[in-house]
This record gives structure tokens, sequence and C-alpha cells, in this order.
């Protein structure tokens, strides 16, 4: 099995840094991802790959300009 694609983020492709499956847990579960980030995942992507944590800061720092 090739899980290679869970290790990267969605939305940038650079590696989410994902804790899932070792015996750390991931910073993912402690955040709430924003569902409009997680709209934009592609739909066979979803519930696999976590969004980076760049990708979430950079939302919600938009959300703030705004
Ligand atoms: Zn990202
Ligand atoms: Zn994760």
């Amino acid at each position: 099995m090739n899980n290679k694609d869970e290790k990267i983020c969605p939305l940038c492709g650079e590696r989410n840094a994902c804790q899932v499956g070792t015996s750390n847990q991931c910073w993912c579960h402690t955040i709430k991802v924003p569902q409009d980030l997680l709209d934009k995942i592609p739909q066979e992507k979803k519930g696999k790959a976590c969004i980076c944590y760049l990708c979430i800061k950079e939302y919600l720092q938009h959300q703030k300009i705004k």
C-alpha cells in the first residue's frame, strides 16, 4: 500500500506533518479545520490527508483581514 498521499497536504502539496498512525496524537485532531477548507479538498482525498498547518493559518489570517 502506498499511503504517501496521506502525508501531503491536499491543498498546497507540501508535507502536512500529520502524526496520524504514530503514537503521537496529530495536531489536526486538536484544531478545528474551517469547513471552507474542507470543502476545497478533492473528493478522493477527503478523510485521508490532513490539511497542513500553514494552510489553516493562512486561511484564518485572511478571515481576520476582511
Ligand atoms: Zn497546505
Ligand atoms: Zn493529521
